[in-house]
């Protein structure tokens, strides 16, 4: 499964970064995920939440922020906002649309103590 992957790393880089501060534990972790990252988000929190179990994060709350996704559309030669990867553009229903934006996944921010 992708999303446990997804959850390993970003675990890693939250106790590199927890130890590094030399906190006792993770209180809270942000990530932004774009719309069109082909991120479950159910999925990731379900992963996250294993694999943080005996890690400085297995307390931690998990906030996930969607960043909504923005893609270019040939026809229309204008930016528009894009739900999916495969939408087409709402403006004109062109498929020719070429995403910008949203395709993104990081740790915004993390809260140790
Ligand atoms: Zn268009």
């Amino acid at each position: 499964m992708h999303e446990m992957s997804l959850a390993e790393g970003i675990l890693r880089q939250v106790e590199a970064t927890a130890r590094r501060e030399a906190a006792r534990r993770v209180t809270r972790v942000i990530l932004e995920i774009g719309a069109l990252a082909s991120v479950e988000i159910e999925a990731l929190r379900f992963c996250f939440d294993a694999a943080a179990r005996d890690t400085l994060a297995a307390t931690a709350q998990l906030e996930i922020r969607v960043l909504p996704g923005r893609g270019w559309c040939m026809l229309c030669a204008q930016s528009t906002p894009l739900a999916a990867l495969a939408a087409p553009c709402p403006r004109c229903g062109s498929f020719q649309v070429q995403p910008v934006s949203g395709m993104e996944m990081r740790i915004k921010e993390i809260e140790i103590e």
